[in-house]
């Protein structure tokens, strides 16, 4: 056989190959699955062998150690799952149109219950024998005070041999198509058993190694396979997922790693070796504060990566108002020195506005030119400016994505700096790598929502992270208040104290596409009303939404920017970035409709200047008590890092912002929320191994060594992602 002739000749190819000759095997080959239900685990589950079957997880399990009597169901155990073993009476289809069914009885000693079924009734019909004695699972449902159980899981009897042992019995996700074809959670438990029944346990190629078994008391491979199918006890269950769990983030963890060690072994950057004029005279002359501890740190950890000679990639999280404009400009200066041009990218036309005189201002009279390039720098102007850029005139370019634009051709660029990274795709940050030669620049990215450090972790494992973990001294802590509908009255009143004070105050509306008409409607009303409340000439009042055009949006935002007016109404466009520092009351409308993170980057809007500054969160009455523990998070605390871990929670990793790009989070059982621990040792493990044995040399790493080869390919384009 050639398989066998292959095995004596290389034992690790051999292996892969084993794993092929078995597990491959096409699903259509189970005991009753057939080609044309085979075709459906294709289409609906993308499961096309053995093994893609065995990694289709339950994804929970129902108690069935007890059988219930049918005289004990009723109206008040409505809702709830119950198993039942009783002979089948009746069997007819019932009903017109839509309201057709299949409908049949189901008595045991105590009583009779009705079963309905409202699809795959030609099936069912065929292969339940009336008289025959069954066992019953489902959800009992009172339809007006009518009893029944819908779509449940029938089995006769005498065949629950497997199933009926165990105590947790798996439920696998299904799909309408799938339960006609009786392949609903029962059907899938019959081939996932009937494909352990083929397999022997050293079919399952082990992918960790011995060690690391013994380590963490891991179930070996196949036992972890067969006890999350077909668990015995809770606690075989959770070793099992445990064990699984673990082997997915460590081979995660160790591919990023191996990125990430890869990179800097072979991709050079430009080495910033000097601290020069351009910095020291800033630093010793100009910087009008005392830097923080933790900005000192992050720009140690950042000159130390660029003097490296390697090609620097950061991501430097920091809250919002912690102050990384500067840690930003201060690298800037440091690339200057050097002889290198940098540029600062923002996502929005304001911010990057705001970046531009905030570093003009920081460094005052000089002769460093500083390029500003968006969508609306045109024509000669833009001319002009690319121009420089390619002679090196300028120095540092700021803008937004219109940097990355073909035309933008920089002389020598060696530090690109993204603000607000997640507004940025992949493939946008991708371009920057291409701007310069023959190195890439050193990459920063700024990011001011902060990410738990699990998800850090994965989303950015294979890159460098630094913290800004604190804010500058002298900062009011922002006073956060929740407010229902009734207390509106008061709301308003406090508005006009702070804005007889002089100062100034956001009002905020959720505006997403899916209810995009209601919600301009909601704002629209809500700006009238605030006309009314606050009347011309006395007060004046800015608008801004999402679907002005741009150049409105710029005039009504610089109003509220000059002081002109005193009341800015919005949408989240002003989510990211803006500053204005008199701005000190912030008024968020439908509070329960906005996620954690989002509240708090709405929040950070205040609390720029000196004065005390408040951020008022309001909601209707009813409050969801997802929606009740969000706004209690909000006033507890004023750190994001929290935050963010309590958004992370609620709300799970799919749903944080950042995330849905990187891809890399669509685990099959980790959950990044809760799994933090399997993760850091995940990690720890995986830094060990490439630490000792980077090549997975050594015996004990054969396991690791064999899984690699095949995971690098399908994860090739990973290298690229930061
Ligand atoms: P971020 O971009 O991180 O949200 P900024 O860079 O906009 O924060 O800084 C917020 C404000 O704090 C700015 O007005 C800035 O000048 C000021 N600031 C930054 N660092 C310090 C510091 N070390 N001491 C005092 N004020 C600081
Ligand atoms: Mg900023």
């Amino acid at each position: 056989m050639f398989c066998w002739k292959i095995n004596s000749i290389n034992k690790e190819i051999s292996l892969s190959l084993y794993i092929m000759s078995i597990l491959e095997t096409k699903i259509e080959f189970v005991k009753g699955v057939g080609p044309q239900r085979a075709e459906l685990f294709k289409t609906e589950l993308g499961i096309f062998t053995y093994n893609d079957a065995l990694m289709h997880f339950p994804f929970r399990y129902v108690d069935k150690t007890t059988f219930h009597q049918i005289k004990d169901i009723g109206p008040y155990t409505d809702g709830e799952n119950v198993q039942l073993k009783g002979i089948l009476r009746r069997l007819d289809t019932v009903g017109q149109g839509r309201g057709k069914r299949l409908s049949g009885v189901l008595r045991d000693d105590t009583g009779a219950i009705e079963l309905v079924w409202f699809k795959g009734a030609n099936w069912l019909q065929k292969s339940l024998q009336i008289g025959g004695e069954y066992i019953v699972f489902g959800r009992v449902n009172n339809f007006k005070g009518k009893i029944s159980i819908p779509h449940p899981e029938i089995e006769l009897a005498a065949q629950q041999s497997e199933t009926a042992a165990q105590t947790l019995a798996p439920v696998y996700p299904s799909t309408d198509k799938l339960n006609n074809k009786g392949l609903d959670a029962k059907g899938q438990r019959k081939v996932i058993a009937a494909i352990f029944d083929k397999i022997k346990e050293k079919d399952i190629i082990e992918t960790l190694p011995q060690y690391m078994l013994d380590k963490y008391k891991f179930p070996n491979r196949y036992t972890a396979l067969k006890h999350i199918h077909f668990p015995s006890h809770p606690i075989e269950l959770k070793k099992a997922s445990q064990r699984l769990k673990f082997e997915e983030l460590f081979f995660l963890q160790l591919r990023l790693l191996q990125i990430k060690k890869n990179r800097k072994n072979t991709i050079k950057g430009y080495p910033f070796e000097k601290v020069g004029d351009y910095f020291l005279n800033f630093y010793n002359e100009k910087l009008p504060f005392e830097l923080t501890n933790a900005q000192k740190r992050v720009i140690k950890e950042i000159r130390k990566d660029i003097g490296s000679g390697r090609q620097m990639n950061r991501l430097l999280q920091g809250d919002v108002g912690s102050g990384k404009t500067m840690v930003a400009l201060l690298c800037m200066l440091i690339a200057l020195d050097n002889n290198y041009q940098t540029c600062l990218m923002a996502p929005t036309e304001i911010l990057a506005q705001q970046h531009f005189e905030s570093i003009h201002e920081y460094l005052g009279e000089t002769d460093i030119n500083i390029g500003y390039l968006t969508g609306s720098v045109k024509g000669k102007k833009r001319q002009a400016l690319l121009e420089a850029l390619e002679n090196g005139e300028i120095h540092i370019l700021v803008g937004t994505h219109a940097v990355l634009e073909d035309p933008v051709i920089f002389k020598n660029l060696g530090l690109a700096i993204t603000d607000e990274q997640h507004r940025f795709g992949v493939k946008q940050r991708g371009r920057l790598w291409k701007k310069s030669k023959p190195h890439p620049p050193h990459i920063l990215v700024m990011t001011a929502t902060p990410i738990p450090r699990t998800l850090a972790m994965t989303i950015y494992g294979d890159l460098d992270v630094s913290v800004i973990d604190e804010l500058p001294p002298g900062r009011k802590e922002i006073q956060t208040i929740h407010k229902y509908e009734s207390g509106r009255l008061r709301v308003l009143g406090f508005m006009k104290q702070e804005i007889a004070k002089g100062r100034q105050v956001y009002v905020v509306y959720p505006l997403i596409q899916e209810s995009e008409k209601l919600d301009l409607k909601n704002l629209q009303e809500g700006y009238e009303a605030l006309l009314r409340d606050f009347p011309q000439p006395d007060y004046q009042i800015s608008v801004v939404h999402g679907k002005m055009k741009a150049k409105d949006k710029d005039f009504e935002m610089q109003r509220f920017v000059k002081g002109e007016t005193q009341i800015m109404v919005a949408t989240t466009v002003i989510e990211v970035g803006v500053n204005v520092p008199n701005a000190s009351v912030m008024v968020i409308e439908n509070t329960e409709r906005f996620g954690l993170s989002q509240l708090h980057q709405l929040r950070g809007r205040v609390g720029r200047g000196a004065e005390q500054s408040y951020c008022i969160l309001m909601t209707g009455d009813k409050l969801s008590n997802d929606g009740r523990e969000r706004i209690q998070t909000m006033c507890r605390t004023n750190n994001g890092f929290e935050i963010a871990d309590a958004d992370l929670r609620l709300r799970g990793p799919g749903n944080i912002e950042g995330t849905q790009q990187s891809g890399i989070i669509n685990f099959k059982l980790a959950d990044l929320a809760k799994d933090g621990k399997i993760l850091q040792a995940a990690r720890h493990q995986a830094e060990e191994i490439l630490d000792s044995d980077v090549l997975f040399g050594k015996p004990e790493h054969l396991p690791i060594k064999i899984f690699m080869q095949n995971y690098q390919k399908k994860t090739k384009g990973w290298s690229k992602i930061s």
